[in-house]
């Protein structure tokens, strides 16, 4: 049995997961997420030791580790930018890594496979392993939180792209005039789909007096966040069910391209915004099978919530570093 280390650096904090080949989590560990440069490659070592720890048997069964971070990260693991970590332009992460983490494991089970890949791939690598992507050959994770990611996988295989920089569908633009996204330009899938889009809408339907009572209970409109909007929405109340519906818009647009592009077999929506998945998620679907030209028959392509949870990104980065999928 080889087991692998996943790594998943988000916002608040690092999971850390030891997985076996067959995709049984059997250890687990988590630390607070580093906020600079200098700090994450301490923290990564810190949390394999401590999955280590955990994990309590002898390191020769562990043949690689992965590690899934937020941003652009190149074919050879290179960051060229990460979210919430400044300045990490050309931090070589296996470089720094892997003198360190052979040294936490020792050498008996021969070089070490290390792996750092982009977080929404490593997630769409996780689910379509061992989650809601199991028995179709192609699947396309969707990570819906603060922003969007993706993570493509055809035949078996994940679609990394000639940069290793694919799948980035969150900067899909789906409305030319939209909002101004991070990215520099505008209208992007993310400005209306994530949680920080789902807030967008909000405030918008405050601004053009669709919706005061959203904003009264929030204590102002700068305050309204999405997790209120998923709250009064499933509380019932309208003024959130119509922006609960726009959002369901935006998010059934992004998919139907997805689907038009890829025929996934599955298109898999995780993420953090996935633990309100039961108010967002079925009018999306409803609204995309509408308006999908493949109508809701055979050839739809169907889309289904995630099943790992926030494990995804950490098992995912150790289904690379085992090589379980091509
Ligand atoms: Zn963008």
């Amino acid at each position: 049995m080889a087991i692998g280390i996943g790594l998943d650096v988000g916002g608040t904090k690092v999971l850390g997961c030891a997985v076996t080949d067959a995709g049984e989590v059997v250890a687990e560990a988590r630390l607070a997420s580093p906020a600079t440069k200098e700090a994450l490659v301490d923290v990564l070592c810190a949390c394999v030791e401590a999955v280590l720890a955990d994990l309590g048997s002898p390191t020769s069964t562990v043949v690689g580790v992965g590690a899934g971070l937020p941003g652009l990260v190149d074919r050879a693991g290179v960051l060229h930018e990460t979210a919430n970590i400044h300045d990490v332009a050309g931090l070589d992460l296996p470089a720094s890594l892997r003198p360190r983490l052979e040294g936490l494991l020792g050498s008996s089970a021969g070089p070490l496979v290390l792996v750092v890949d982009n977080d929404a791939t490593c997630a769409a690598a996780g689910e379509h392993a061992f989650g809601a992507g199991q028995g179709v050959t192609d699947s396309i994770t969707v990570t819906l939180g603060t922003g969007i990611g993706g993570g493509i996988v055809t035949a078996g295989s994940i679609v990394h792209g000639e940069r290793n920089f694919a799948a980035e569908v969150g900067h899909m633009v789906v409305d030319p005039s939209g909002p101004r996204c991070g990215c520099g330009r505008r209208g992007c899938w993310e400005r209306f789909a994530s949680g920080t889009g789902l807030a967008y809408l909000a405030r918008r339907a405050v601004l053009e007096g669709r919706a005061p009572g959203l904003a009264e209970a929030a204590g102002g409109i700068e305050a309204l966040r999405a997790e209120q909007v998923v709250a009064a929405a499933s509380a019932g109340d309208p003024e959130a069910a119509a922006v609960v519906g726009e959002y369901a818009d935006y998010l059934a647009l992004g998919l139907g391209n997805l689907a038009e592009l890829l025929d996934p077999g599955r298109i898999i929506l995780g993420g953090g915004l996935a633990a309100a998945g039961s108010v967002l998620f079925p009018p999306a679907i409803a609204r995309y099978e509408a308006t999908c030209r493949r109508g809701s028959g055979p050839r739809q392509v169907p889309v289904v919530t995630a099943s790992l949870g926030e494990r995804a990104g950490a098992i995912g980065a150790a289904v690379l570093a085992l090589g379980v999928l091509g």
